[in-house]
């Protein structure tokens, strides 16, 4: 009798004991919630920072139109809050982006060039205060411009700023992303830039001429992306982003057929403002979504 409450007892024992020894695995990255790979695979990629905890780092966001930062303003917002340095690079101008029948082209590049001065003022970031890079190509029209003097370009401002991390368009990893004219060009040419940017048999005249040196970006955020893998929560910045997107008159919102800016829809805002208040008080949370890569020449 005494053996069979003994045995018992032990039998109890390695019921409670067993699942903590295997939940108990030593973790080779030694971060929570990361499985331990079996002997003999090859480990898992090391999970990359936390881009909340940034500071002093350098930051280029490049895109094909002035509103296309829309996709990570918020992620730059912060950035910039934390003390991080903002270069912004647009390709075009956007000058064909209305269907007002009155704009012109030349009108409609500056009304947006001051709409995404005005969004990203929203946001903490301004010419002032960054940097604003605008290429100036027509819009529409990116993919007819020789590649070369683009990758050049792109490669001239890696060597210029030194960023430690590129915001671009998703060309895609194992199979290409689609993306509509200008945004399939800029993601393709701003990865051609940067990678040419490392190597200093690349455009060798912008040492030898420009007193420029190489340089390896080594984090990239893709954004517009189908492989996303990297969120970051900019729930604390929602009223903002709304309010900076408000400035986008010519094209979001009936602006983009008959233009009314360059004062912004108040009632427009106001309900977006409204339903935004109502979506914090839910608790609902507001991520902005990159397709991250961390290593150089890892494309
Ligand atoms: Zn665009």
């Amino acid at each position: 009798m005494k053996t069979k409450k003994m045995r018992l007892i032990l039998m109890s024992l390695l019921v409670i004991i067993l699942p903590l020894s295997i939940s108990g695995q030593t973790d080779p990255t030694g971060q929570p919630g990361q499985t331990a790979q079996p002997q003999g695979r090859s480990r898992t990629q090391k999970p990359p920072d936390d881009i909340s905890k940034w500071t002093n780092k350098t930051i280029m966001w490049i895109g094909a139109h002035p509103d296309d930062e829309t996709l990570s303003y918020g992620t730059l917002s912060m950035l910039k809050a934390n003390g991080n340095k903002i270069i912004m690079v647009w390709y075009t101008t956007g000058n064909k982006g209305s269907r007002d029948l009155t704009m012109t082209s030349e009108r409609l590049a500056q009304i947006r060039k001051a709409e995404s001065e005005k969004a990203m003022g929203e946001l903490g970031i301004s010419p002032a205060t960054d940097t604003f890079i605008w290429f100036g190509y027509p819009d529409g029209m990116l993919e007819y411009v020789p590649a070369l003097e683009l990758t050049e370009k792109i490669c001239r401002v890696i060597r210029q700023y030194h960023p430690d991390a590129v915001f671009s368009f998703d060309p895609g990893s194992t199979n290409t992303r689609w993306h509509k004219t200008d945004h399939r060009a800029s993601a393709f040419i701003t990865v051609d830039g940067v990678r040419a940017a490392a190597y200093f048999l690349y455009f060798p005249s912008q040492f030898t001429h420009e007193g420029l040196q190489p340089h390896t970006v080594r984090d990239f955020f893709f954004y517009d992306s189908r492989e996303n893998n990297y969120q970051v929560d900019v729930t604390g910045l929602s009223e903002k982003r709304i309010r900076a997107r408000a400035w986008y008159v010519s094209q979001f919102g009936q602006g983009n057929i008959k233009y009314s800016g360059p004062e912004l829809d108040q009632t427009r805002l106001n309900n977006l403002l409204k339903t935004n208040t109502e979506s914090m008080a839910k608790g609902d949370k507001v991520y902005e979504n990159f397709r991250r890569l961390t290593g150089s020449m890892s494309f």
